[in-house]
Order: structure tokens, then C-alpha cells, then sequence
């Protein structure tokens, strides 16, 4: 562990330093008129056990976009050091300021994510995701930093680059968004790039969400263990929280986050083991402190218990998919990553596949676009559909493509593409 006084710490002095911060937080958005007003006069000396924290109003993320740039920010007064921004589609982006504080706390979470995951100072860490405003790149540096890791800082694209580099200076570890490492293993594939000459270990992915399936092939096919890291922009990037060798879900850092699940549709707080809407509030963020923000994440707390590693910060399962991911189609929901279990499940098919919807010429139709490998059994099809058909009521027609034939998003997979009329 990178801090086994915090890491391992017994439940209820953890309470206790939870409440502690939960107040420290509240006093300072006391001093914030906008937050202030928004917590509709609950004060820190409300707050004399965790479960108070419930009577606090929920944050969304438009709330956040509206306050940009700096609306709900606080601790201007202590200066900020930097800027990251979250890559919205629409309408204002989510600004995030850090203060010379927020940026020590976010390479301390790294920090303990690279030790979860089996990284020490002795490894060579490459980060392929973007240094910029997106939070992926700095985060990943940040922690190797305060680790004492070597840092290849490649950042995003010329993955040609990237293998070459990962070869020739022996990296040991590859952070990455969760399909990056697809495009790695299919240009090594292209290329005739010789994947045993590398010396990866571990893998730590997030930012996107990806079944246990895919991990499974990317363990494969790149020789490695991989992580996944969870966090967001608004919590301060990448950090919330990692999977550890037990593989027994993902520990959130409990003196940094406080997490509750919450019923989606009613915002009542769900008991250990339902699942729902991920909910965070930040105990040591100054800039942007967020009090029970609504994540749209989906998941569940799988246990509270001591982890076979030793840690006693609570474990969420995996991410499930977003709320605002969910497809309704015929009347049924399902998320994306429920369909690429089942196609994962199939020998010869490859993880580039697209879900289409249309409504061309009346009725709706759904399409699983999915590349095979040469000499895949096209009998593949049909028994694609037909565990979709027993999973999940879906119907969809499936055709088979050649490698390659899909396009390729620059970023995060495109994995749904709704063409259906909206009136
Ligand atoms: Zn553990």
C-alpha cells in the first residue's frame, strides 16, 4: 500500500475522519454564497454522523455547466494552479480549478492506484492518454511522479510511436482509456509488430466502460494484468478508485470520497448490494468541492468488509454503463456493454462492433455491425442473436464484417449509433 495508515484503516476511525471532512467541507462552502444558497441552510454542526450527509440537495451536471467558468469554484483565494475541463458534447463545458492543494491530493489517489495495481518506483510507466485539458494524461503523471516511477509521457495517438517507444525503453506499465489498448494489439497486428518483445506487465484503463469480457482479451493478448481506474473531471480526474489483485471490485479512496447509490429515478439511497446511480462528494477537494454529486454511472457497493489485500475502503463492482448510455429499443433496456458480453463470448469475433438503429421506411430496426476474424464460423450470427434474444428480448439482425471495416473514432469507441427518427 502507498499509505497503509490511511489504506487499512479501521471502519470506525474512517467514519470518524469521514465526518470530520464532511464538516470541514460544508464550512467551506458556508463561505461560498453560491453553494450556500444551494444547500438550503444545513450547516456542518448538522452533520454528527455519515447518514446526515443524506439530507444535503443532490448537484447535477448541469448545475456545473451552468456554473461555468468558475460559479460553484471556491478557494480562489488560495490561487489556482490549473485548469481541466471535461470533453462535453453540448452547451458549456465542466470547468474544474485546482488549487496547489488538489493537485498534492490527486497525486496522492494516483498514487495509491499504481501501488493497488502492483506498480512500484521501479517501473516505467507510459501514459497514452492526452495531456491537455482532459484530466487522463496529468493524473497518471501526477501519481508516477509522487511514486518515483519513470514516465514515458507519449500522450494520445501515433501508435506506431507508442509500440516502438514501449519496446525500446523496456515500459513495464500502460495507462490508457479502456479500448486504447485494442488499437494498440491491432496495429502491432498491421504492422507485424512482435508483441513478445515487450516487457508490459500491467495495464491501468478507465475512462470508459468495458466489460469483463474485453479485459479478459486485452489480458491476453497483451500478457498483462489490467486495472481499472475509475474517476471523472468533476471529482478531479482519474483516482476515485481502483481494483486491486483480489480483482474483488473497485476500492474508493473513503477519506477522499464519500459514495452513496442512489435509486436514479426517486434519488432515494439504495442499501449495500442494489445497484443504482453512483453519487460522490469530495472530503479534501478545494477548488471545486462537490456535495453528492449525480454521476449517471451505474454500479453497486459490493462490500464494506476487509479486502483480501488488506484495504477497508469500501469496493463498488464495475462500472454497468451510464444512465444517459441505457438504449431503449422495443420497449426494452439494455446498455452496450450487456451486448458486447455476449459477442465476446463468441470464438473468432473481434471487439470492434457497432449497434445501429434506424427507423428508415417505418418500424424500428436494430443492427450489430461486428468484425471476425478470417475463417470465423458464420454460423456466429445466428447464435449471437439467439443469447440476445434469451438475455435480453432483443432481436437484432447481425452481419458479419471483414477487419478493419469499421470505422475507427478518434477518443472514446462509438459503440451505439441512433439513427431512429426523434418525433
Ligand atoms: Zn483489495
Amino acid at each position: 500500500m502507498f499509505q497503509p495508515e490511511l489504506e487499512a484503516l479501521e471502519r470506525e476511525p474512517l467514519e470518524r475522519l469521514v465526518l470530520e471532512r464532511m464538516r470541514t467541507t460544508l464550512g467551506r462552502l458556508a463561505r461560498a454564497p453560491a453553494h450556500a444558497r444551494r444547500l438550503g441552510g444545513i450547516r456542518a454542526e448538522d452533520i454528527r454522523r455519515p447518514e446526515d450527509w443524506r439530507r444535503l440537495p443532490f448537484l447535477g451536471k448541469a448545475e456545473l455547466r451552468d456554473a461555468y467558468p468558475f460559479g460553484l469554484a471556491c478557494a480562489r483565494e488560495d490561487g489556482y494552479r490549473r485548469i481541466h475541463m471535461s470533453s462535453g458534447t453540448t452547451g458549456n463545458p465542466i470547468l474544474n480549478p485546482y488549487t496547489a492543494a488538489d493537485v498534492e491530493q490527486w497525486g496522492e489517489v494516483m498514487a495509491r492506484c499504481y501501488v493497488a495495481a502492483g506498480v512500484g518506483p521501479r517501473d516505467v510507466i507510459q501514459i497514452t492518454p492526452s495531456f491537455g485539458l482532459f484530466t487522463g494524461g496529468f493524473g497518471f503523471h501526477y501519481g508516477a511522479e509522487r511514486l518515483g516511477a519513470m514516465v514515458i509521457p507519449t500522450g494520445a495517438g501515433r501508435t506506431s510511436l507508442q509500440l516502438k517507444l514501449m519496446r525500446d525503453l523496456r515500459a513495464t506499465v500502460v495507462t490508457a482509456i479502456a479500448t486504447y489498448p485494442l488499437r494498440l494489439l491491432e496495429v502491432a497486428r498491421e504492422e507485424r509488430f512482435d508483441l513478445a518483445t515487450l516487457a508490459l506487465r500491467v495495464g491501468i484503463f478507465g475512462s470508459e466502460t468495458w466489460s469483463d469480457e474485453l479485459r479478459a482479451r486485452i489480458e491476453r493478448d497483451l500478457r498483462i494484468r489490467a486495472f481499472d481506474i475509475i474517476g471523472m473531471t468533476e471529482t478531479g480526474g482519474p483516482g476515485l478508485g481502483i481494483d486491486c489483485a483480489a480483482r474483488a471490485g473497485i476500492h474508493v479512496w473513503e477519506d477522499h470520497y464519500h459514495v452513496e447509490i442512489v435509486d436514479a429515478a426517486t434519488g432515494a439511497v439504495l442499501p449495500d448490494g442494489a445497484e443504482g446511480e453512483l453519487v460522490v462528494s469530495t472530503l479534501t477537494r478545494a477548488g471545486l468541492p462537490l456535495v453528492r454529486y449525480r454521476t449517471h454511472d451505474l454500479t453497486r457497493v459490493v462490500s464494506r468488509a476487509r479486502c483480501d489485500c488488506g484495504r477497508t475502503a469500501l469496493r463498488l463492482d464495475r462500472l454497468r454503463g451510464r444512465t444517459d448510455d441505457m438504449v431503449i429499443f422495443k420497449g426494452v433496456n439494455f446498455y452496450p456493454r450487456q451486448v458486447e458480453t455476449v459477442l465476446l463470448r463468441q470464438a473468432g469475433v473481434s471487439h470492434e462492433y457497432q449497434i445501429v438503429l434506424d427507423s428508415a421506411g417505418g418500424g424500428e430496426r436494430m443492427t450489430i455491425l461486428v468484425e471476425t476474424e478470417p475463417g470465423c464460423d458464420p454460423a456466429v450470427a445466428a447464435r449471437v442473436r439467439r443469447e440476445l434474444h434469451d438475455l435480453l428480448a432483443l432481436s437484432p439482425e447481425v452481419r458479419l464484417c471483414a477487419l478493419g471495416e469499421l470505422e475507427r473514432p478518434v477518443g472514446k469507441a462509438v459503440r451505439v449509433v441512433d439513427r431512429r427518427a426523434t418525433t
